[in-house]
């Protein structure tokens, strides 16, 4: 029996009642690949703020820290929009990332051919569509500085050192290599100064991956490019506010937001989470399409705990449910057989491992 100490943090929203059903997938598989799952509860956003004041009390950093993974729903609610910034939800999770040092997020967009008829693009565009977006997480503009706030102006920095581009183009020229070997960097070079030293360096880096074709492309035409022809890209290489922005474009490719996970890593911990946010629209409804959190499991126990039969389980389950026709109510009108609640979904897939 191989045990590992897990971090839950629910958060705000949809984040509890998707982690939970993650949690369901978890125990199941575990039961079936000899693991053993302690959990351990942590606050963060909103509901951290109103139980200590703080969007991210400094117990749920030592929690994290002492574990082997952290998996997490999502933060965020109009209820505290109005909050002071550094009180707000969405810098407890910044700060969080910052911490625990997990500089790449890593962003895969496959589109399940269950679900070709799910995107808002033409099937024959999307069928086999396979990227995964490699986005620079704790620089860039969320977090340069100076940045401040006067009653008529508002200002941000975008900033990043040459070794905070060489470690993530380290970063997805090492994942490129167990793929197609191709990367393509996204910047803005033709207008920022920050863009131009990062396309020198990606460059720089490039050499000693010859293997790997690089590629460069204005953040613009890659928007463009990805609704056009998806298939053109392998690992897309970018920064914070970019990597952002077109991840949540390719999410639309595979139908909808609630299937995309994401693995956010670094020279510590690591932080697995779906990409999206915490939904407060259909929160407590039990209808979030709890797969997007499931992966993110499922690439949790693959790249944090090496646990690659139990990752691959959860992914056929997946597979299996949706290829069975089960969809929950973002999917309901494609190709759908059944309409699951979040719970339904869960169960249905931990029920495939178990078989
Ligand atoms: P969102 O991702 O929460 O929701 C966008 C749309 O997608 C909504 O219509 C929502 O209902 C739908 N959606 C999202 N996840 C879904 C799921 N699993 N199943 C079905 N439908 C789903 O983005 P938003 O509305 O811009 O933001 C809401 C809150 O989330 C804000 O407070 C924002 O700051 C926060 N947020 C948090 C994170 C995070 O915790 N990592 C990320 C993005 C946004």
């Amino acid at each position: 029996m191989r045990n590992y100490k897990i971090t839950l943090i629910k958060g705000d929203g949809i984040g509890p009642e998707i982690v939970d059903e993650a949690v369901k997938v978890l125990d199941a598989v575990a039961s079936c690949c000899e693991l053993h799952f302690e959990y351990d509860e942590a606050l963060m956003g909103g509901c951290a703020y109103d139980i200590t004041g703080d969007p991210l009390p400094q117990e749920t950093i030592t929690k994290a820290l002492q574990s082997d993974a952290v998996l997490f729903g999502a933060i965020g609610g109009e209820k505290w929009d109005t909050l002071p910034r550094e009180k707000r939800p969405e810098s407890g999770l910044l700060r969080f990332r910052k911490e625990l040092g997990v500089y790449a997020n890593l962003r895969p967009a496959v589109v399940y051919d269950e679900l070709v008829n799910a995107s808002s693009l033409k099937p024959e565009i999307i069928k086999g569509v396979d990227i995964m977006v490699v986005r620079e997480l704790i620089g860039g503009i969320y977090f340069g500085e100076p940045k401040g706030r006067t009653e008529d102006k508002g200002w941000n920095t975008m900033v990043y050192t040459r070794d905070e581009i060489v470690r993530i183009a380290h970063h997805a020229f090492q994942i490129a290599m167990k793929r197609d070997k191709r990367v393509c960097s996204v910047d803005k070079a033709n207008v920022l100064d920050v863009s131009q030293l990062w396309r020198d360096v990606v460059t720089e880096v490039s050499a000693q991956y010859p293997e790997v074709k690089l590629t460069h492309m204005y953040v613009d035409n890659a928007a463009m490019q990805l609704v056009l022809n998806p298939k053109q890209f392998d690992v897309i290489l970018t920064g914070n506010i970019f990597g952002d922005i077109l991840s949540d474009e390719a999410s639309m490719l595979c139908g909808s937001i609630g299937l995309l996970p994401s693995a956010s890593v670094g020279d510590k911990i690591g932080v697995y989470e779906p990409i999206h946010g915490s939904a407060p629209d259909i929160a407590g409804q039990g209808i979030a399409n709890p797969i997007a959190t499931i992966a993110s499991a499922s690439m949790m126990l693959r790249f944090a705990l090496g646990e690659i039969q139990a990752a691959d389980k959860i992914d056929n389950a997946i597979k299996k449910a949706l290829s069975e026709g089960y969809r929950t109510g973002d999917l309901a009108q494609f190709d759908a057989k059944e309409v699951c609640s979040t719970s339904e979904m869960g169960s249905i897939i931990a029920n495939y491992i178990e078989r």
